[in-house]
């Protein structure tokens, strides 16, 4: 058996009242324009790597985010084969006997709507979650960042495999799969595709406010002294503005009239690609008091320890990975 290790690049509508997106948003929410993957048998050896471009149908313009993260575009894509080629060529590839591997559910979810919705008819082999795998193995919380792992493991970026690559960011997972103490207990990890949908209150309540950048939102009087929710005035920061996690930071603030207040932040981007910010203000309670002093006190040690010093607060690649419009979500 092989193991086949996956990750996929997606584009996505570039706006929602889009002709493409009100054709066939409801079944397909993301096309897929890149197959990458890594190949390797059961002694943990990479037989070989594969980068299938696909050229979109519907959603042709390349949404200027993943333009700017995957350096795919229209003239790149345009001679490449449609997803239905695509994909057997990839199956091709593959050969009978394996299975998939993934970092996180996300790729297995877009790559089985899109197998579906353009009937596909080819089964996919099973799945196996990664990424769950070394959470456990590492007592880690929650997921981990593919980056994060590599570091922790201690391989290295190649200068020559820049990430959000599909084909680099396969090589370099498969790389943390034979790392594991013991790779094949992924198998214990199967995971299943997730249906994924539009939502429109999701959609309402995300990234509305455009920024210049997210350094320059950070000393902005917009988050230096928010606005208090019940009175309008303007507030005081208790705390520091704590990074939570790419692109989200929480703080307390104080209202002099209504006391307490909890301070989210989350960047990301406005559907034509600007940065922008969603702010939230809302009164502290016991739980979101405890949570941000805990958090401002890790956030301290850490910058400390020096974790901080090559983190480019700029960087928003990973926040959409943990931000996928998941029918159950
Ligand atoms: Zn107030």
């Amino acid at each position: 058996m092989q193991y086949i290790v996956l990750d996929l690049e997606w584009n996505q509508p570039v706006s929602y009242q889009s002709a493409a997106f009100r054709k066939v948003g409801d079944s397909l929410l993301f096309e897929v324009i890149q197959i990458g993957a890594a190949k390797l048998n059961e002694r943990m050896e990479i037989l070989d790597t594969v980068s299938i471009p696909i050229c979109p149908t519907y959603y042709v313009t390349i949404h200027p985010r993943v333009k700017r993260m995957t350096g795919l575009s229209q003239e790149i894509l345009c001679d490449a084969p449609d997803f239905p080629e695509g994909m057997a060529q990839f199956a091709d590839w593959c050969g009978e006997d394996c299975v998939f591997l993934t970092w996180g559910g996300d790729d297995v979810s877009v790559l089985q709507q899109n197998v579906d919705f353009f009937r596909v008819e080819r089964p996919l082999p099973k799945t196996y979650d990664l990424q769950q795998l070394y959470s456990k193995v590492m007592k880690h919380s929650g997921q981990t960042a593919l980056k994060t792992a590599m570091e922790e493991l201690q391989i290295e970026e190649e200068e020559d495999r820049a990430f959000h690559n599909a084909m680099h960011d396969a090589y370099y997972t498969a790389q943390v799969f034979r790392k594991m103490p013991e790779p094949p207990r992924v198998l214990e990890h199967e995971v299943q595709p997730r249906k994924l949908c539009h939502n429109e209150r999701r959609s309402r309540f995300r990234i509305t406010d455009a920024v210049p950048s997210v350094a320059q939102a950070l000393v902005s009087e917009q988050l230096t002294a928010p606005r208090c929710p019940t009175c309008g005035q303007a507030t005081r920061l208790v705390t520091e503005l704590v990074p939570q996690a790419a692109g989200k930071y929480v703080a307390l603030s104080r209202c002099q009239h209504h006391g307490l207040l909890f301070i989210k932040v989350r960047f990301g981007f406005l559907p034509d690609g600007q940065k922008g910010m969603h702010l939230s203000v809302l009164p502290a309670n016991k739980q979101t008091r405890a949570y941000v002093h805990t958090k401002e006190l890790q956030y301290q040690f850490k910058r400390k320890r020096g974790d901080y010093e090559s983190v480019d607060i700029e960087d928003l690649s990973d926040v959409f990975g943990s931000n996928m419009p998941f029918e159950d979500a």
